[in-house]
């Protein structure tokens, strides 16, 4: 299979709370990210076969002013190989989709955009910490369409404690009625250092509790599966096979990809590599000529085979049976898993049901009991 392409763009126009993602509000440190970023696709553009994804995400790609982006994308698609026909996803902002930015995006080749609506609920944005409204979601999504895009994502995030399941389903029902190509809905996760971790910590937030978070995981599925949604991943749907995101694939199912810019991570050949998270580190490295890398890990064929079952099982495909006929004690775990409703075993795969999604972290463990 074709390897994927992902630029990380770190930056944002604000931190939001619960992010933990490499990005900062620092448009000054642009031209240094991005000749560090040029030197390092010198350093790669040989070591890979034509690309057949790109997805450039971050951070906030659209963060950037529309010239920069079309320069970016230009200097992607004219200095890296790509096959003929390659999914190209930039990730968006909603109040960062103005009429040239739409332009920009459209004139340089994407044919994919990902919009962080995250919600159609301003007192919902607010918690979240975000700089945008549920208006500026749907004028972004708007124009998107009136520009011709003809697949396109949305963004959700749902998990606050307190959270209305039925205000949650009003925020699905706006998504839904732009018939957007794919939807992802992300349940909120308190990562370490972010300022949600901390108002955990001091008792001021809460993640809501498990039920509350089943009720909304299996309405949520329901409710999208009911709309005509293929439910391929825990937290991401498709209006059809033909939408499933080609490059997130890559990730689950251990197809090389080379991640270029601060904190991308790569993968190839059973080596995963990440980059320097500092955008002056990763500057001086890429520009003496250093692949600007801060660890590595080759990974044995064990850790490659039980994180092919861990990712597998996240997915409506499964793992191929074949691959669980290796592991210890195989039979009496697949009929315990069975028979607690966890998964199913069909055309020679081991399929999670949608009870199985929601401990899916958990069922690799039947396995080494
Ligand atoms: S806009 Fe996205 S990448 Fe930027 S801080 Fe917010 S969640 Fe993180």
């Amino acid at each position: 299979m074709s390897p994927g392409l992902y630029i990380h763009v770190p930056f944002c126009r604000s931190k939001c709370p619960y992010c933990a993602f490499y990005s900062i509000p620092s448009p000054s440190l642009i031209p240094l990210w991005w000749e560090g970023l040029k030197e390092e696709i010198i350093l790669y553009r040989d070591r890979f076969d034509p690309f057949d994804t790109l997805y450039v995400g971050g951070g906030t790609p659209t963060s950037l002013d529309p010239g920069m982006l079309k320069r970016l994308m230009g200097y992607l698609l004219s200095h890296l190989k790509a096959t003929r026909d390659p999914e190209v996803t930039v990730e968006a902002n909603p109040q960062d989709l103005t009429r040239e930015m739409i332009a920009a995006l459209k004139g340089s080749g994407v044919n994919r955009v990902n919009v962080g609506v995250q919600s159609f609920d301003d007192g919902v944005l607010s918690l979240l910490g975000r700089n945008h409204r549920a208006e500026d979601g749907a004028r972004a999504i708007e124009g998107l369409r009136r520009a011709g895009f003809g697949n396109m994502g949305i963004d959700l995030i749902y998990g606050i404690e307190g959270q209305d399941l039925k205000a949650w389903l009003k925020t699905l029902g706006t998504a839904l009625s732009f018939q957007p190509e794919h939807i992802s809905c992300y349940e909120l996760t308190f990562e370490r250092k972010t300022p949600f971790a901390r108002l955990r910590e001091e008792g001021r937030i809460a993640p809501m509790g498990e039920s509350e978070a089943t009720a909304f995981f299996l309405e949520t599925s329901g409710r999208l599966e009911d709309a005509g949604y293929i439910h391929y991943e825990i937290s991401n749907f498709a209006r059809g096979e033909g939408y499933f995101s080609r490059h997130n694939q890559k990730y689950w199912h251990h197809v090389p990809y080379l991640g270029l810019g601060p904190s991308a991570h790569s993968f190839q050949d059973g080596r995963r590599w990440w980059n320097l998270r500092s955008i002056r580190g990763y500057f001086s490295a890429a520009k003496e000529g250093r692949p600007p890398v801060e660890g590595r890990e080759d990974l044995t064929r064990e850790q490659l085979r039980m994180e092919t079952l861990a990712t597998g099982l996240r997915t409506k495909a499964g793992v191929h049976m074949a691959l669980i006929r290796e592991l210890p004690g195989w039979a009496g775990a697949v009929s315990g898993l069975q028979a607690s409703g966890l998964v199913k075993v069909l055309e020679d795969r081991l399929i999670p049901t949608k009870r199985g999604f929601l401990v899916a972290d958990q069922i690799p463990l039947a396995f080494f009991q």
